[in-house]
């Protein structure tokens, strides 16, 4: 490609609702543009990236064994309807009418689709297993679209579906994708890590997602020192406390905060630790509402909490409303002593272990202080209920527990018979028996992860792409050209010699000033450069520089080819 004829369109300032760096350097570099919220156009730069970023993903799940599918974005109600995933799916499912009334939904995934032909095409288990993909637009209606590419509302994933007799071959693919996805992301020339994840009902090592690590990263993932053990903070175990609850020792003591209702106030006014405290939170459960307790510096983990039989599937605090309405405060004085008696207790572990701890005393503008357990609190249940902090013990024993931030750029699962048991796709297994076949579901957020290498690779300059996802990998930079047509000719000779050796490279031709050019390439991150200059040209050398190297060299033609191959 030569410049001169290509689009680009490349801006210094720095966009000022952009809030990380990707998004920035998107925007700086003219890769993306923005048409509505979450909805961008890739410009003929980005989609270069996008395209090898999608070709490494293909050619990979290609050699796993997986066939390409192709299925519409366009779904209609009644799929969803089966799996009860029309309502349940929530607000993020963008739903559409056509001329006739029937309702659809752009699709934000495609376990329905995959699941309808695979009941239609497969019948016998000599067709198994088998695994789908494709390389589709997604939609998904999300609450806070933000970071450009990185958390879209329409957004290009790889998603793959695997179908099985037995729950140990969909174990087996499991494994060949998690392969397979390990060198995906090698290849893609990014940090990652692979942590286990949250798998609803299914439980065990039933799920995990890749993560690009980056400080902008949305996940946290708690990961120990002294083992392999990584997991999606979500799921991460509080392992319970070595101690025993210690005996009581003060009386239970209300005492006046008439301002103070968090657990930092709280804990300054009365001079305690908030390790000594407990916070409560009241939640909305199935029958009323339930009291949620951990320790004052710990934090609720949501997921944990949707997880326990007295909620419905998902935690919502209550209102100031429906609190006042049953105990007769604010939320900032709530406590587990002295609680109207219908309301379930369920305690951290690190929190059921505390004695004469400070809570609040349910009433405006007081605490108590001497609180205990047992003596002036019911407990209903203890369980895992905190999110991990570093610090605390590895759940499997090894090691202490560190966090870091992570992009999801993959999720694998194994979802067992849930779709296609509420579908109905069996098969006839060799007794002639009709069986509920497993499955498997294997997504990469492809979009997200032109953001997320963008996370990893930058400096002040611009983009720092590695070698296997850059727009171009070479660019030759032609000074003066017009000054003296040889140095066109070398410039378009070296060119034309990259191109036939198979080298990605792009011909900076547009006749700008050298500063100005330069700027362009390292702003939109080419990872080789080539100057051909007069001076070069005299000397019959060019001057070539690594993207992250801090100096040029003066190099022949064929020390250059060397660099590059
Ligand atoms: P997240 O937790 O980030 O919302 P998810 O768990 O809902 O993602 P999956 O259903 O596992 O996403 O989708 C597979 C992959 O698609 C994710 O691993 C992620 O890389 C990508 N992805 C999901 N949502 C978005 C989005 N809004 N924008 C861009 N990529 C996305
Ligand atoms: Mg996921």
């Amino acid at each position: 490609m030569r410049l001169s004829r290509f689009h680009l369109s490349t801006v210094k300032e720095v966009p000022a609702d952009a809030e990380i760096v990707s998004h920035q350097l998107m925007l700086r570099t003219g890769m993306v543009r923005k048409l509505a919220a979450g909805i961008y156009t890739w410009s003929p730069l980005g989609l270069r990236v996008l395209r090898k970023v999608e070709a490494i993903v293909r050619e990979e799940m290609n050699r796993a064994g997986a066939m390409e599918v192709l299925m519409p974005s366009i779904q209609p109600r009644e799929l969803w309807e089966e799996t009860e995933r029309w309502q349940r799916f929530g607000g993020q499912l963008l739903k559409i009418k056509d001329r006739k009334e029937q309702e659809f939904c752009y699709g934000p995934t495609h376990e329905e689709v995959i699941t309808d032909f695979a009941r239609q095409e497969l019948k016998s288990y000599k067709q198994l297993p088998l695994n789908f993909y494709q390389i589709q637009t997604k939609f998904r209606d999300e609450i806070r679209p933000r970071f450009g590419v990185m958390r879209a509302r329409e957004f290009l994933m790889k998603d793959a579906y695997s179908f099985h007799l037995t729950q140990d071959c969909l174990a087996h693919e499991y494994a060949n994708m998690y392969a397979a996805y390990t060198r995906i992301f090698t290849r893609l020339g990014l940090g990652f890590r692979a942590v286990q994840a949250d798998s609803g009902a299914i439980g065990g090592d039933a799920s995990h997602e890749f993560h690009v690590l980056a400080d902008s990263g949305e996940d946290a993932i708690a990961f120990s020192t002294g083992s392999e053990y990584a997991a999606n903070i979500e799921l991460a175990e509080a392992v319970a406390p070595g101690q025993q609850r210690p005996p009581a020792q003060s009386p239970l003591t209300r005492v006046d905060t008439p301002r103070q209702k968090t657990i930092e106030e709280v804990s300054s006014f009365l001079n305690v630790q908030p390790a000594e405290c407990v916070k409560t939170l009241i939640v909305r459960g199935r029958d009323g509402l339930v009291a949620l307790c951990v320790r004052g510096d710990h934090e609720i983990n949501e997921v944990k909490a949707q997880k326990l039989a007295e909620l419905p599937g998902e935690s919502e605090l209550a209102s100031e409303a429906e609190i006042e309405a049953v105990v007769g405060c604010k939320p900032g004085f709530i406590g587990p002593a002295g609680l109207p008696a219908g309301i379930p207790v369920i305690v951290d572990r690190a929190a059921a272990v505390l004695a004469d701890f400070v809570c609040g005393g349910n009433q405006n503008g007081s605490h108590y202080t001497g609180a205990n357990w047992g003596r002036d609190a019911v407990i209903s249940r203890i369980e895992d209920l905190r999110k991990v902090v570093v610090g605390d013990p590895s759940p499997d024993g090894q090691g202490e527990i560190r966090i870091a931030r992570g992009i999801e750029v993959g999720h694998v699962f194994q979802l067992g018979q849930k779709y296609a048991e509420a579908m109905g796709a069996t098969v006839l297994d060799e007794a002639g028996q009709k069986r509920v076949m497993y499955m498997g579901c294997y997504g990469i957020g492809v979009s997200r992860i032109v953001a997320a290498a963008i996370e990893q690779n930058f400096d002040a300059a611009g983009v720092i792409w590695p070698d296997a996802i850059a727009p171009w990998r070479v660019a030759v930079c032609v000074i003066n050209p017009k000054h003296d047509p040889a140095i066109t000719a070398a410039a378009d000779a070296l060119y034309a010699d990259l191109c036939a050796a198979g080298i990605d490279a792009v011909l900076d031709d547009r006749g700008l000033r050298a500063g100005q050019m330069f700027a362009d390439i390292e702003l939109i991150g080419i990872p080789h450069r080539v100057v051909v200059s007069e001076r070069g040209l005299a000397a019959g050398t060019f001057e070539y520089r690594q993207r992250r190297a801090s100096e040029a060299e003066a190099l022949s033609r064929d020390q250059v080819f060397e660099r590059l191959r």
